[in-house]
């Protein structure tokens, strides 16, 4: 992968309060995908699916926080927009990627 521009999104003294949210935001999703997985409906069904995806995200989110690379796009690999990651702090790819067609194919399979 190659680096993008090194100047970092998020400022170092702001780390620990991200990571804290992030913490935060980890537990309160792992405890509704324990509630959802002990119900056996549809509407259990759908919210275990999205709150899985949400658990990997922040997961991943924190990950990055660990190598220095918070804030990095997943897909195109460019800083993702401090008003995104303010709105949604475990986000994995910026707005353009976000809203372009080819996530939808690479999460159809
Ligand atoms: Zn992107």
């Amino acid at each position: 992968m190659t680096m993008p521009s090194p100047k970092h999104p998020i400022p170092e003294a702001s780390t620990e309060e991200l990571r804290s949210e992030l913490m935060e935001s980890l537990e309160y999703h792992k405890g509704r995908l324990a509630a959802a997985a002990s119900q056996d409906d549809e509407i259990s069904h759908a919210m275990l699916n999205r709150s899985e995806r949400t658990v990997e995200q922040i997961e991943a989110a924190l990950e990055r926080i660990e190598i220095g690379e918070y804030g990095l796009c997943d897909t195109c690999g460019d800083w993702i927009g401090i008003d995104r990651l303010n709105a949604l702090p475990h986000a994995s790819d910026c707005t353009v990627c976000a809203s372009a067609p080819t996530r939808n194919q690479r999460f159809a399979r």
